[in-house]
């Protein structure tokens, strides 16, 4: 049921290498490359309508022998070209779903900058110190660990792959989380992630966040790309030191809105795990035009809950038909006014945004909407979660119509959560 219930951390050391390495992170980046054009040079191109399909080449023989081909003239340790065919692979797998997409154009990719992958069977860690060996008995990096500011953090983790960079390495940690721990006592929130908010349920109720803030600056910046577009022909030096200069700004402002708000739900819902669209099931319309608001939620959607996984725990669901069912019956959800929505079998009426977060709940945990679970389980949170906003009595519950079943939640009561900025 649950799939990606572990945590992952990874943490940065700085580093100055000395010649010898800097030349390995050379070759590397060298023989990495090479590794992409043999493949690329032998992807076939099937047509399939108006589109050409990519295969990539699968066959062992032809990854043995370009495992040899690369092996020639190359003096470190064997492991590393092993890494680097499957490195390749996955840049270009990832290549292919983004083409397949329409993210992507038919173009080879360039890998600019140098990084080894180191795996766990090429360094030991011994007193304090990782060693990695980059040639057998000849040449090793070593980096002392014992002191680290982030000891603490990964006391009982284990640790992962290594990432060798030019100035620095990052260490990878993780800890495995198992699936029983989503048992019937830990808290989980379910989160539907939209343009302008993204609307939790949990014990506490709805919830929602407001990401307004996060759309403006998309817009803000968009907006000044556009003027300085305009400025290319004539002076396009000047243009492309402002579009990089705002591209930068931009990408500090949003990264910081994005820190905050994570921490800020980390805060507040400690322990909890987080559930999420697994973004990566999602149909997309099969466009070439990029269309502006979906690009910009795309982005949003992928920072926050890669950031989420590195601070919490984050389970991923299928989001297939978690918008247009009825999270009470199961029946289909017709569009009424607004925000809201109303099922044609049961008569519920319900925020869009609730209505998907409710069954991205009940997905989560194994159970298809039905009246009994919507009785038992939602019902009562959504109650209870009304009279203790209003500090209220107890007869001061969510409005029901004469047969008591209808609950009518269109603007709803929901906890917002703010992320302070500046
Ligand atoms: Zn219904």
């Amino acid at each position: 049921m649950q799939r990606n219930s572990y945590k992952i951390v990874s943490y940065k050391v700085k580093h100055v290498h000395d010649e010898l390495i800097k030349e390995f992170l050379r070759d590397y980046r060298y023989i990495l490359q090479r590794s992409i054009d043999i493949i690329w040079d032998n992807i076939t191109w099937k047509r399939k309508g108006k589109r050409l399909i990519p295969l990539l080449p699968k066959s062992q023989e032809f990854k043995k022998q370009l495992r040899q081909q690369l092996s020639k003239n190359w003096k470190h340790a064997a492991h590393y070209v092993v890494a680097a065919v499957e490195v390749a692979y996955s840049i270009l797998s990832s290549w292919r779903r983004n083409y397949l997409k329409g993210y992507r154009c038919r173009k080879k990719p360039v890998v600019k900058r140098k990084f080894v992958r180191v795996k766990k069977t090429l360094y030991t860690v011994k007193d304090g110190k990782i060693r990695i060996t980059i040639i057998p008995r000849e040449l090793y990096v070593e980096i002392d660990i014992s002191n680290v500011w982030f000891k603490k953090r990964v006391k009982n983790m284990e640790l992962g792959e290594l990432i060798l960079k030019e100035n620095e390495v990052i260490l990878t940690y993780r800890s495995k989380v198992d699936d029983q721990q989503l048992d019937g006592n830990s808290n989980t929130i379910a989160w539907d992630l939209n343009l302008f908010s993204m609307d939790g349920f949990c014990d506490k109720g709805w919830i929602r966040v407001d990401l307004k803030y996060l759309y403006t600056l998309h817009c803000t910046y968009e907006n000044k790309r556009r003027r300085i577009q305009k400025l290319m022909k004539k002076k396009p030096k000047t243009a492309k030191r402002l579009l990089k200069k705002y591209s930068r700004r931009r990408n500090n402002r949003i990264k910081d809105f994005l820190h905050k708000l994570t921490r800020t739900l980390c805060k507040e819902f400690p322990e909890y795990a987080h559930c999420f669209e697994d973004l990566d099931k999602i149909k997309m319309p099969r466009t070439t035009s990029k269309k502006f608001n979906r690009v910009v939620s795309n982005m949003n959607f992928k920072e926050i809950i890669k950031l989420m996984s590195y601070k919490s725990r984050v389970v991923l669901v299928d989001p297939k038909f978690t918008t247009q069912t009825c999270s009470r019956c199961g029946g289909r959800m017709k569009h009424r006014k607004g925000q809201v929505l109303k099922c044609e079998k049961c008569g519920l009426v319900i925020n869009r945004q609730l209505n998907a977060a409710i069954n991205l709940y009940l997905k989560m945990w194994g159970f298809p909407p039905s009246m009994k679970t919507w009785k038992e389980t939602i019902l009562p949170v959504l109650r209870r979660r009304e009279v203790t906003l209003n500090g209220g009595e107890t007869d001061d519950i969510l409005p029901m119509n004469s047969e008591g079943v209808e609950v009518d939640v269109p603007q709803g009561p929901c906890v917002s959560i703010r992320v302070h900025m500046g």
